[in-house]
Order: structure tokens, then C-alpha cells, then sequence
């Protein structure tokens, strides 16, 4: 019915087989090279790069929450996909702002659905306040959870390296901050079998074990360093992302 289907039922890995498939043979070669992704074995959990940061929501172009929303204690974090095939990673920032005028205008929350977001290059972005609980379209309540949604639709295409390692970082970071333990980190659809969220190619990440691998290889690092970054130079980074450099 929309293009934003926010984890919807009713999608099983069959369907999304033949999809891609169907998809696979509409557009050749550029999609196998996209889907590549999944079938590669991915690199073991790596230091994440000095430079990480989260860019504020002003400079991806979030529109302002909404009042309300309600205020949680953090103790468990999930993983997250859009369901929205990402395609170019120039699209992410645009993709954010399209995500949350469906939240917001459509499901009627606060403000988009969760607390941090990492594309396909690693780069992570602002979300919803981390001190408010999020938002589902489907049957759980995710009153507790810190919310990372991971910008693509993972049983679609395939998750990158750069992009679990940013998740990891993001999760790090929250595990440090709000003294979650990373054994909670669990997928969407661990909490709600009515959804194939965060979609199987980066589902399967989590069922490894290898995300929490990557997250606790990052905390033993020591303290996690993830400031938010906001102004010219996270407006720089936004426009490098979406001129394709970044
Ligand atoms: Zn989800």
C-alpha cells in the first residue's frame, strides 16, 4: 500500500526469494553484484575507524519530534532493518527523512521509529532520543530496547561489512552509555515472529553470534568514543554521503 511497510507481516523468506529472483532477472548483473554481498564471507569483527561519529539529526534534515513519547529505562538492544531496498548508499540520508514523514504522518508516533540508524558505508545518524521508548508496527512492545535499524532491506540484499561494524559500534556505545548487557542484543523478529526484521542476510549475523561478537570485540577496546556531531562538519559528511564519496 505505501512504500514504507515498517516490518509488516505476511513477507517469508520464500516470498522474498522469488522476489529477488524476479528482481535478479529484471535487472542482471547490477543486482547479482548487490546481492554478492550476502554470499561473501564477511570480515571478522575489525577495530571500527577513529573518525566514527553520529551525525545529528539537523544534518540529515530531520523534522522535529513531536511532544510526548514515553520515557524508559534501557536494558535490552535489537537490531532493525527499514524493509526498504536501499540501492545507492547516496540515498540514506534522503531514505531517513522519508522514514520518519512516514512515522510521523502516517503511523501518527513522535518521531521515527528508532534510536540510531548506520548505512551501508558505516556512517551512523541521530535518530529518535534514545531516552524515549520507540515504535512498532508490530506486536511488541519495545518499552527497554535500544533500537539500531540497519538502512536497506536484508532479505533482499546483502549487509556489509562496514555496515554490521557500524551497528557495532552504535550498540557498543549504548552498552557503555546506558549499562546495557550485549547478551540482550536480539533481531526484531526474535520479539515478534509476525516479522522477518532485520531480514535474513543480516539476521544471520545475529543468529552467529557474530554482531555481539563485533560489539563485545569493540567494548574491550575500552571506553567507546561515539560523540554526535552537528554543524559544518556533519553537514560536509551528509552532503559527501550524498554525492556518493562517503
Ligand atoms: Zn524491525
Amino acid at each position: 500500500m505505501d512504500a514504507f511497510p515498517l516490518h509488516r507481516s505476511g513477507s517469508g523468506s520464500e516470498i522474498s526469494r522469488r522476489r529477488l529472483l524476479h528482481r535478479a532477472g529484471m535487472a542482471g548483473l547490477a543486482v547479482a553484484a548487490v546481492n554478492a554481498c550476502s554470499t561473501e564471507p564477511v570480515a571478522a569483527a575489525a577495530s571500527p575507524p577513529s573518525s566514527s561519529v553520529v551525525l545529528c539529526r539537523k544534518a540529515w534534515g530531520a523534522a522535529s519530534a513531536r511532544p510526548g513519547g514515553t520515557p524508559h529505562t534501557l536494558n535490552r538492544m535489537a537490531v532493525h532493518h527499514t524493509e526498504v531496498l536501499l540501492g545507492n548508499n547516496a540515498n540514506a540520508p534522503a531514505r531517513l527523512r522519508q522514514h520518519q514523514r512516514y512515522h510521523q504522518e502516517s503511523q501518527g508516533w513522535i518521531d521515527i521509529a528508532y534510536h540510531l540508524s548506520v548505512d551501508r558505508n558505516g556512517n551512523i545518524y541521530q535518530l529518535r532520543d534514545p531516552n524515549l521508548v520507540g515504535d512498532t508496527a508490530t506486536n511488541y512492545d519495545p518499552t527497554g530496547h535500544f533500537l539500531v535499524v540497519c538502512e536497506g532491506d536484508f532479505d533482499q540484499e546483502g549487509v556489509t561489512a562496514a555496515q554490521l561494524d557500524g551497528a557495532a559500534l552504535a550498540f557498543a556505545w549504548a552498552a557503555q552509555q546506558f549499562g546495557i548487557p550485549t547478551d540482550t542484543l536480539a533481531g526484531h523478529r526474535d520479539e515478534s515472529p509476525e516479522t522477518t526484521c532485520p531480514g535474513a542476510s543480516l539476521y544471520a549475523h545475529v543468529t552467529s553470534g557474530d554482531l555481539r561478537s563485533r560489539v563485545d570485540a569493540i567494548s574491550a577496546e575500552g571506553p567507546v568514543d561515539l560523540p554526535t556531531i552537528c554543524g559544518p562538519e556533519a553537514d560536509a559528511i551528509v552532503a559527501d554521503i550524498e554525492a556518493g564519496i562517503r
